[in-house]
Formats: C-alpha cells, structure tokens, sequence
C-alpha cells in the first residue's frame, strides 16, 4: 500500500456542516478526532474489514464500529437475519420468540446466567445492573476502577477523590456531587486498596463495577489474582460483583473474561457483539436476582425499543455465527501474527512503544515498553507520538481509532494478507512517527 495523497475534501465539507446541527459534529465525542487532529472521516459504505468514506477513500478497518462487528462490516448472514425480521415487523412492543432465544444463547454461553434483561445501550445495562444490586442488598455504595468506562450515566461519570478510600467526585459538569458521593473509586492492579476499602466499608458496598478486560483506556490487563481477591472480597461482604463486559463479551470468548479466568461474577453486562451492529445491551445473572427486578420485584426497569425484534435477530445471528464457525480461533490465529510482526518490529527499531493484547483486542501504548496496569501508569507522551502514528496509518488505508486510549479490534473478516498489508503500514507508519519529520 503506497502512499497516495488522499482527498478529505467531501469530508471537511460535512464536517462544518455537521458542525451547524450537531454539537461537535458529530453523536459521540471520540468521533470528532479531537484527539488526533484533522477532520473526522464521514463514511459511506462498509463490507467486510474495509469501508470507504464520502471521497471514495478505502480503508482497512481495525476499529470496526468500536467492537460490535466481530464478524466484519454487512456480514451476508447477518444482513439476511435483519432483512429478514424487518419484513416481520420493526418493532412489537410486546413479547416475541427472537429475544427468548438470543436469551438462551446467553445464558448458554456465560457462567452463572440464569436471567437476561434486554436493553439498548451498554449504559442503560450497565446503570439497571447497578440499580439491581442496590436493590437487592438494600445497600448504596458503588465501587469502580480509575480506567474503566462503564457509560455515561451519573453515577459512573466519577473520579477518585484525594485518599483511596474516599467519596468520588464528578469527572463531568452536570454530575451531582451528592450521586458521585456514592461511587468510590479505586486504582487497578492493587490488592491493598482492595482490602483498605472493604475493612472500612465492607457492610456499605452494594456492587463493585469492573471491566474484568479493561478496554476503554487502553487495554491494561489484569492479574488474574487481584481479580480473584475481588471475587473473595465482594463474597465475603456480600457486595454483588458486576463484571463489565460490554466490550470484551463474546469476543474474548464465547464466556468472555468469565470464562477466560474462571471467575464468575453474579451480574454480568453486555452491549456491543450482543447486537451485531443494532443497538443492544442486556444485564444478567442468576434468578435470585432478578426474581426482584419488575414485573417481578421492586426494582423498576425498562425500555420502549428493548428486545427490539430486528436488534435480537442480529445479535441471534451473529452468536451463532461465532459458535458455528469457531472464529474466535481464527481470530486468534490472526491476532497472534498481528501480535508476532509488531514485536518483531518494535524490537528491531527499539522503538518505544508496546504491544498489549488480549485475544482480537489488542492496544499500541505508545511512549514506553512496560505495559501498564493502571491508567495512570500509561506514558504521558504517547498520545503526541500516537498522534503522529494515526496519521501516517490513515494516509497509507488503514484506519486505527482516533485516540491513543482506544483499542484496536481484529474482525473475522480481516484476512492473513489484511494482516501482512497492515505490518508493512505499520513499519512505514512508525518510521514517520519516529523520524522526527512530517508523518
Ligand atoms: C462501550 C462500553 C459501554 C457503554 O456502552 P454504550 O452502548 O456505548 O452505552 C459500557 N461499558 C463498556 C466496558 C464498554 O466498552
């Protein structure tokens, strides 16, 4: 792939368009490429590993709509499950066999699922899962790591506050400080901050919150044994423990992290690959749970488009898929050269920069070799040599997340020769980022 001078014009021209109606231009923040500079790309068209955007441009695609595409862009099966449904009806509001069935497909899936309560967005599971467990144990604290994202809501918009374990603060205007009050938030990676905190307040924690494969600053992989010590904790307290898995569910594995640990949580949440490019989420769990969720208990919950007919069928498809066609050893098959090649190369050049990854998942921390933990262990100047990099990558046809924090996501479309393309942008693109000059 040489380096042909692309034309972005069309997309400059949306984009101050975009700019008169949408705040920012665009519906989601990392979209606007503030992080890397330059204009956003509006895209067009999609199938497979590539996409072209509005100036005819293609791209080899390694973000893949931030997760839920494991199986690449307008997957044929997937497209056909979806026309299919939609013929049937875009929405019911009222029961339908579809979403029984991608019920059971999770519960048959992951560890300890009993119950699936659909939704669509990982933040509305992820704030319902939260309310749940306060329901339950009649308790109000919520702990959550410092470099997990959970979504938007009040309560997971909080940063820590000066000691380890004091009351959290708003991380964005618009919080209230008294909801931020009831979130403590803890460093990754620390065994000691986990039993400070549970000796002091132990009987008050309702749930801790954890996305057991952090993803969504950077990826910084967990030890196993602190994520074992957090099971023993929360069931020593009786605090419910929800694993997050939102990004890495049904992509690390069929059992997500659940299974790649065996460590089972007694909340779970899902977004993302659940939905096979349609808006869903779902929380889960076992039946005690949920017998105390509406209609059947107290905690009040629910949603007009929820278990939406045309979303379950995308998502039905898409399990299967993966289950039928064991892609997640494809997958790895390709991440592992993906993985082989970049070593290869960043120890050839000792360049600073190290490669982090976690089955298809997998993260370039600019700025220093040791892979972090804790989000505040990443090097400070890689955003500014990542910045670089992400240019050099687009202008040569592969497109990598507009901001150093994000992960990179391998499809079940990407080929090996996708694979041997991208290594060669790679060497250029770090070549660019490292020689000082223009990218
Ligand atoms: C993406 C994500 C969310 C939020 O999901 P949305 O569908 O964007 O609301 C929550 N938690 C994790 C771990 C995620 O990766």
């Amino acid at each position: 792939m040489a380096v042909t001078p692309l034309s972005f014009s069309g997309s400059e021209r949306a984009f101050a368009r975009a700019q008169q109606v949408l705040p920012g231009g665009v519906s989601s923040p990392v979209r606007a490429f503030r992080a890397v500079g330059g204009s956003p790309l509006f895209f067009h068209n999609a199938a497979g590993a590539h996409f072209e955007d509005i100036d005819g441009n293609r791209f080899l695609d390694f973000v893949h709509s931030w997760g839920p595409l494991i199986l690449g862009h307008a997957h044929p099966e997937v497209l056909a499950a979806v026309n299919e449904a939609a013929a049937r009806g875009l929405t019911f509001g009222a029961p339908h066999l579809g979403e029984v069935e991608l019920a059971e497909a999770v519960a048959k899936s992951y560890p300890g699922v009993e119950r699936v309560r659909f939704t669509s967005s990982g933040t509305e599971a992820t704030m319902s899962a939260i309310r749940l467990a306060r329901g339950v144990t009649g308790r109000e604290r919520l702990v959550k790591f410092a470099g997990c994202y959970h979504g938007h809501s009040d309560g997971l918009l909080v940063a820590a506050g000066s000691g380890a374990v004091t009351l959290g603060q708003p991380s964005s205007a618009g919080v209230p400080r008294a909801v931020a009050e009831l979130t403590t938030v803890l460093p990754l990676d620390d065994e000691a901050a986990l039993d400070a905190l549970f000796l002091q307040r132990g009987s008050e924690i309702a749930a801790v919150i954890v996305e057991p494969i952090p993803a969504n600053n950077g990826l910084l992989l967990q030890r196993p044994e602190w994520l074992r010590r957090l099971r023993e904790l929360t069931l020593r307290h009786g605090a419910v423990l929800i694993f997050d898995e939102v990004i890495s569910g049904f992509r690390v594995a069929m059992g997500g992290a659940a299974e790649r640990y065996g460590i089972t949580p007694d909340l779970v949440t899902f977004g993302k690959i659940l939905g096979g490019g349609m808006p869903v989420g779902a929380f889960a769990g076992g039946k005690r749970f949920f017998d105390q969720l509406a209609p059947l208990g107290p905690v009040y919950q629910a949603g007009t488009l929820s278990g939406n007919p045309v979303a379950m069928a995308a998502g039905r498809c898409t399990l299967e898929v993966l289950r039928r066609d064991r892609v997640h050893l494809h997958l790895e098959g390709l991440a592992q050269r993906l993985e082989m090649g970049v070593r290869s190369l960043l120890a050839a050049n000792n360049w600073p920069v190290a490669f982090v990854r976690e089955g298809s998942l997998f993260w370039l921390q600019f700025g220093g070799t040791e892979p972090a933990r804790r989000d505040d262990r990443i090097p400070a100047d890689g955003a500014a040599l990542y910045k670089r990099f992400h240019r050099a990558c687009l202008e040569r046809g592969v497109y990598l997340a507009p901001s150093a924090y994000e992960v990179g996501f391998i499809s079940a479309a990407h080929t090996e020769q996708d694979i041997v393309d991208t290594l060669v942008v790679f060497a250029a693109a770090m070549q660019a980022t490292f020689a000082g000059g223009k990218p």
